[in-house]
């Protein structure tokens, strides 16, 4: 069941409020009295808008002017998510690659792909799993490969507290499974 957005904003509001006072902060200082519901506000409407299936981008097809067998590419396009062990960022870059059959998807389309499936609670490795997936059925190729670089700030804010390791995770298919072998 997917509440509505009024709803949403209004429930993690009162909730977030109760977060604040819990940590013994005074919601009548001006400065956060309003945080409750930026927070709320910036959940439901920025971070984790990717789990309403209505925000999923509408996709257009290009039909005419490439070569079906020849290798596209499409590097660095912006990866933010949240991570949903901690409720933290993770950011980085997403490389993608695939070898048409009958169509091709206008290049913007690939980032508004990728941001929709980034704006939820998410996993490094689930992402760029649903990444290939939806791509795969879309452009009706099983030859497509992501790989997804990303700095996580739940290990560089807390536990490990390491700011330089970057996670890389790949998933090829089709023919991009078959070249590493
Ligand atoms: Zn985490």
């Amino acid at each position: 069941m997917i509440l509505s957005t009024e709803t949403q904003i209004e429930t993690i509001e009162h909730h977030f409020k109760a977060i604040m006072e819990t940590l013994g902060l005074d919601l009548s200082d001006p400065s956060i009295a309003t945080t409750p519901k930026r927070v709320a506000k910036m959940y439901v409407e920025e971070l984790c808008s990717g789990l309403n299936p209505d925000n999923f981008p509408t996709p257009t097809f290009i039909t005419e002017g490439f070569t079906p067998g020849e290798m596209i590419e499409i590097q660095n396009i912006t990866v933010s998510s949240l991570c949903e062990h901690h409720f933290l960022p993770f950011f980085g870059t997403a490389n993608i690659s695939y070898i048409p059959t009958t169509k091709i998807l206008g290049l913007s389309k690939f980032n508004r792909i990728v941001d929709y499936f980034c704006r939820r609670p998410q996993l490094q490795e689930r992402l760029t799993k649903q990444i290939v997936e939806t791509l795969s059925l879309l452009l009706e190729t099983e030859d497509i490969s992501v790989t997804i670089r990303a700095r996580h700030l739940c290990v560089s804010l807390r536990g490990a507290r390491d700011t330089a390791s970057e996670t890389i995770t790949v998933v090829r298919r089709g023919v991009f499974e078959e070249r590493r072998r």
